[in-house]
């Protein structure tokens, strides 16, 4: 007589998801505006083993503590930011809005800088939501992981981190109407670098500036439509001057994620350059994100031997800044702070190789 099947013990299920750099349009996501973002190859990668238990419990490698969380968190957003360790508040925002069927535990492993402003806050809350199970579309993938966001962090963020981790294809960047959420890819050259320089700031500041700059911005666009959609003339007529700042640069910014995008398909790299230091500057000056560190660094970037353009990037208060160069042009060890070359990746998955 052969013996009884055994239940075969559950598969581990791996999911990576990349971080992104920001190449040109920012803060146009919450305008109904456009942006061209790119997935990075850096990214996060957890591994998730289910079991009979009631709990979903990660360790990581960046993190001494582990994220365990009760497999029936409510999505409260209250509740949820009492949580500690405080990056267990991703865990559980991803455990309470993808609602998996069992509990189980697993590792998170990143090669992503954190806190830097390449978006492992997304590469984390993605890469959680494949390995848990979540709905693969990337459309759905990125709306679950943006609540999540939301109620992990209380910052009313844009989807654009989440939707271009999710969406991406490698060898190119994502154009993304925020109006509609249309995606284009948008084959990046091959002869151009792009590198990532920290700006040895970290974004302390960040979360009350944002939520204030959106509110400004929802002001501008009760009396003109969303700003995204707004002609740079009309954003001119403004006459509140703090409000006319800040839609000439969503205004202007979407033109420029235009003018971009086609440079880049035309091979007019010195074009694409100028499009990103100008975005600095109205960055800096129309919507008042940067900091001294980030314009001194633009500015040394931008008077370096075969750098097409530099800015800030990943919303401002600190972090990180973008620059478009020749290959080669940066050597990154000369900086004092950390700096990466940044390949166009493909989007977060589900991994099949062992
Ligand atoms: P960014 O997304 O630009 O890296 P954020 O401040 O939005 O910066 O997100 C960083 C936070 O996300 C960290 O403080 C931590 O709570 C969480 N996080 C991101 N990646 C990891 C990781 N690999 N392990 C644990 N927590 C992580
Ligand atoms: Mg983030």
């Amino acid at each position: 007589m052969s013996d009884p099947p055994r239940p075969t013990p559950a598969a581990a299920v791996r999911a990576r998801s990349p971080g992104r750099v920001n190449l040109i349009g920012d803060h146009t996501d919450y305008n109904e505006g456009l942006a061209l973002p790119m997935a990075v190859d850096l990214g996060t990668t957890v591994t998730f083993l289910a079991d009979e238990g009631t709990r979903v419990v990660l360790r990581s490698s960046a993190e001494p503590e582990p994220a365990d969380v009760e497999l029936r968190v409510p999505l409260d957003p209250r509740l949820i930011q009492t949580l500690e360790p405080s990056w267990a508040r991703y865990v559980a925002a991803v455990v309470a809005a993808v609602r998996p069927g069992s509990g189980g535990t697993g590792t998170v492993e990143s090669t992503l800088p954190i806190g830097a402003g390449l978006s492992s806050s997304a590469a984390l809350e993605v890469a959680t939501a494949l390995a848990l199970g979540c709905e693969p579309d990337p459309l759905s993938l990125a709306r679950t992981c943006q609540h999540a966001e939301h109620a992990a962090t209380g910052v009313p963020t844009g989807i654009m981190d989440q939707l271009v981790v999710s969406a991406a294809r490698q060898g190119s960047a994502l154009l993304i109407d925020f109006a509609d959420l249309a995606m284009r890819h948008v084959e990046m050259p091959r002869d151009v670098d792009v590198v990532v320089v920290h700006s040895g700031e970290s974004r302390s500041l960040e979360h009350r500036s944002y939520a204030q700059r959106r509110a400004e911005c929802e002001a501008a666009a009760h009396r003109m439509g969303p700003l995204g959609r707004l002609d740079p003339e009309v954003a001119q007529a403004i006459p509140d001057a703090l409000l006319r700042r800040r839609a000439r640069h969503v205004a202007t910014e979407c033109a420029r994620v235009r003018a971009f995008t086609a440079a880049l398909g035309g091979g007019d790299m010195h074009g694409a350059g100028r499009l990103m230091t100008e975005s600095h500057r109205s960055l800096a000056q129309d919507f008042e994100v940067s900091t001294p560190g980030l314009d001194a660094l633009v500015d040394a970037l931008v008077g370096r031997a075969g750098v097409f353009g530099a800015r800030l990037t990943g919303a401002g208060f600190g972090g990180c800044v973008v620059a478009l160069t020749e290959p080669g042009a940066l050597d990154l060890r000369a900086f004092r702070t950390p700096a990466w070359r940044v390949r166009a990746a493909g989007g977060a998955h589900i991994v099949t190789d062992p």
